[in-house]
């Protein structure tokens, strides 16, 4: 292997050719400059080897940074920011949309009426809350005309100004797999929708296995955990079993 010296002696032979046949610059893709450039924490998926107390400080510095953050329209609205909530590293890391009405007035992630469904299939899966980690894509309330009456789905430009706080996050907090729960779920973190279409069907971010699956609210829309869709979710989950190498509770 070459050593630093040798590579920088390359490169230095390869300007000076470049500029004897005329060329007064070298384009660089801004993709490998960011890469090189961005702090251990912004390069997704590069986990360093961090300690649990670094990586349980760093969550909370995040979340004070989105304490402050105004960076998109919805956090002129909000009553409280939602960062997430759970432990590092965990088996699982659910990553929803975003905060409700009851989210966004306490501040914690799923604690309406839907997050008593992922709190029963949390349970289902022999897990607490604690024992799991739980984020959404952005992380203040999104309603209709910003009036805080009615919830809406972000739109990209508010995803695309939230989304660097939950690629730190999963940097910090390693789960061994991602649950996203729902479309914006899936666009959030991947670029596309089609929940219905690829639920089921492993994905991978940065390295992590990543099971696509539906809300918890489109579930209650459908029979809560009793409906049809409860058990396709859970058929999801003997996959995510699997891919843990973990048999599922014999209760469940
Ligand atoms: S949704 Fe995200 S980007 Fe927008 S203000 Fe809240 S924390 Fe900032």
């Amino acid at each position: 292997m070459p050593s630093k010296r040798e590579i920088i002696d390359d490169v230095a032979k390869y300007l000076r050719h470049m500029q004897n046949n005329g060329s007064d610059g070298v384009a660089i893709d801004p993709a490998i400059f960011d890469a090189q450039t961005a702090k251990p924490e912004q390069r997704r998926g590069k986990s360093e080897p961090t300690a649990s107390a670094d990586r349980a400080a760093n969550l909370r510095e995040i979340a004070g940074r989105i304490d402050q953050c105004r960076d998109c329209p919805l956090g002129e609205t909000r009553n409280k920011t939602v960062p997430g909530t759970g432990c590092l590293d965990p088996d699982i890391m659910f990553i929803g949309e975003g905060p409700g009405r009851d989210e966004d007035l306490q501040g914690l992630p799923f604690v309406g009426r839907s997050g008593k469904i992922l709190d029963r299939l949390i349970k289902r899966m022999g897990y607490s809350r604690d024992q799991v980690f739980i984020g959404n894509i952005v992380k203040c309330r999104a309603t209709e005309d910003y009036q805080m009456k009615k919830d809406r789905a972000p739109s990209t430009e508010e995803m695309g100004a939230c989304i660097h706080y939950l690629v730190e996050q999963i940097s910090q907090v390693r789960p061994k797999v991602i649950v996203t729960l729902g479309n914006t779920a899936l666009e959030g973190l991947f670029g596309f929708r089609g929940i219905t279409k690829r639920r089921g069907k492993w994905l991978e971010y940065e390295g992590i296995p990543a099971m696509p699956t539906y809300h918890p609210s489109f579930l209650l829309r459908g029979g809560g955990d009793q409906g049809k869709r409860f058990w396709e979710v859970w058929e999801d989950m003997l996959m995510v079993f699997d891919q843990l190498g973990k048999q599922p509770p014999e209760s469940s």
